[in-house]
């Protein structure tokens, strides 16, 4: 079985284990809670960092306290930080703790979005110190910050960056394969298995072994 660990595409196919996200909006949740699902079995929900604003937070801190101990939400996610994009870092960070406190109540995984801002992820990570694990999903940065992060305990997903990025592939390599999963994001026509292929070649290790790996590396992030 395939994983692919964070997808915003909702098209089913019974050889890929997805983990769909969704992304708690103001207004995403309305009345209907099986059309927010949309029939999804497994689904990360959470506040995307560029949907935190200042009048909307406590409503949608609201709604995934709501959600967050549903059976089909496996993770919490994709919540963390952007210096790029989204509000002011100073919300982000307090929405994004709030969150973690949520996932740790409900004892789930967070899937991590972090652009340009590792040092205060790795802060926060310190001060909390959740049991939840964190996955820092999209990651292709240099293998010495990928060394760094796993050494602290992340985990890191691959996706899209893996098919031709040197850098994607020299920190896959440099990490424990017990802390990495694989994503195809929102990346129109990338296959999860697309991903995985170059991962096999790149870790020098037999597709079939490879999926097996990663999927016990899912199992054991609820153990
Ligand atoms: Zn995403």
């Amino acid at each position: 079985m395939f994983l692919d660990i964070h997808t915003h595409s909702m098209s089913s196919d019974a050889n890929i284990k997805k983990v769909f996200n969704l992304d708690i909006t103001a207004t995403s949740l309305g009345e209907d809670l099986e059309l927010f699902f949309g029939g999804n079995e497994s689904v990360s929900v959470g506040i995307h960092p560029w949907s935190v604003s200042e009048e909307m937070f406590f409503e949608q801190i609201e709604i995934l306290e709501f959600l967050a101990a549903d059976s089909r939400v496996k993770a919490i996610g994709e919540i963390g930080l952007d210096k790029l994009k989204g509000p002011d870092l100073k919300l982000q960070e307090e929405v994004f703790l709030k969150q973690i406190r949520i996932a740790e109540s409900v004892r789930k995984p967070i899937i991590v979005h972090c652009v340009k801002s590792f040092n205060e992820l790795i802060a926060i990570k310190k001060l909390v110190q959740p049991k939840a694990p964190m996955i820092i999903h999209g990651f292709n940065r240099k293998s010495d910050l990928a060394i760094e992060l796993a050494a602290k305990g992340f985990f890191l997903s691959f996706g899209i960056a893996l098919i031709d990025s040197e850098l994607s592939k020299n920190a896959l390599k440099s990490i424990p394969l017990s802390q990495v999963f694989f994503e195809t994001d929102d990346e129109k026509g990338l296959t999860i298995g697309e991903v995985y292929n170059v991962a096999s070649v790149v870790l020098n290790i037999e597709l079939e072994e490879l999926k097996d790996k990663i999927y016990q590396n899912y199992l054991e992030l609820y153990l």
